[in-house]
């Protein structure tokens, strides 16, 4: 938690104690916080993804923080993901809180707005310098040939998160001219989208005026739950009657391994050489690592000369 002005904000997670919480993008774990909370700090597209998720017409709890000084600036991950920066102007610092955030141009959406900070807490969903992504666009080549090769004798299906990853693929695959066909969920992600005029072109049985049996009479592209996937395999061989090929397109692919006949490293995250570049470009004097992986990136940073440390809401209150 952090104190801005009077309030005290949460980043993130559910905390005691907190008056205000900062959500700052509509994937679940970063959500915690929604089920109890009377003030929310989001981006508008963050608050209707998740009304979108729960099946909401309206949250009472989203706030207007301009009041407080705090601005959200855009971090490069998903639709809506925001930064948040702030100026404590009694102790003349200036705090960046990331939030899941990406370096590399996003297949939709604007890169990442970066701003100079004297206090960065800093995601650490990839704290080993180990871990390095290839170029997306590579990336992006590599799924749109493997697709128009496996499509030529059966169906393709890849499974996916429904907001983030889902609406990357079928912006990747819309560019070969494939529109692939998805599940309610991600159907609902990506009418949000479309609300902010980021154009998606899908099928969905859960879409009225999708065009939806003429894609699936020939071989398709279907994009299903991730969770799913290989115990589906099988399944949609036997339904549709001709081979499925199975693929999975996440960062994860470099530390989990997926049951799938491909796998492709796609991430909507910096790896660890890029958060270096974040960190060269905000300048902070002081960074405080934030996430489950917190300890590890910290001691990374601080080997590499960085002043780090792991983020603890009481450190954080005392730093001058
Ligand atoms: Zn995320």
């Amino acid at each position: 938690m952090i104190a801005v002005n009077n309030e005290i904000i949460s980043l993130d997670k559910k905390e005691n104690g907190a008056t205000i919480d900062f959500i700052s993008h509509a994937h679940t774990d970063h959500m915690s916080a929604l089920a109890s909370s009377k003030n929310i700090i989001s981006s508008n597209q963050t608050m209707e993804l998740i009304m979108a998720r729960i099946q909401a017409k309206k949250l009472n709890a989203h706030i207007d923080f301009s009041e407080l000084g705090i601005e959200l600036l855009n971090s490069g991950h998903i639709l809506g993901a925001s930064q948040l920066f702030y100026y404590d102007g009694q102790k003349n610092l200036s705090v960046l809180y990331s939030g899941d955030f990406q370096m590399q141009r996003p297949f939709i959406g604007r890169r990442i707005e970066i701003k100079n900070a004297d206090i960065l807490i800093i995601d650490s969903t990839y704290p080993d310098p180990r871990i390095k992504f290839e170029e997306k666009d590579m990336t992006k080549k590599k799924i749109q040939d493997w697709v128009l090769e496996k499509i030529e004798t059966g169906n393709v299906f890849f499974g996916s998160y429904s907001l983030g990853r889902a609406q990357d693929i079928i912006r990747i695959l819309n560019e070969i001219g494939i529109v692939p066909a998805v599940n309610k969920q991600t159907c609902a992600m990506n009418r949000v989208y479309k609300s902010f005029g980021e154009d998606l072109s899908y099928v969905s049985v859960y879409e009225e005026d999708s065009n939806y049996n003429e894609i699936m009479d020939g071989n398709f592209v279907g994009i299903v739950e991730l969770g799913r996937l290989s115990s589906l395999k099988t399944e949609l061989a036997k339904a549709y009657k001709k081979r499925a090929y199975t693929a999975v397109a996440s960062g994860l692919v470099k530390t989990i391994e997926f049951n799938s006949d491909a796998v492709f490293e796609l991430s909507n995250h910096a790896d660890f050489e890029q958060s270096i570049k974040y960190i060269e470009m905000v300048a902070p004097k002081k960074i405080f690592t934030y996430g489950a992986n917190k300890g590890i990136f910290a001691k990374n940073l601080a080997k590499l000369g960085y002043n780090a440390s792991p983020f603890e809401s009481s450190e954080f209150a005392k730093f001058k």
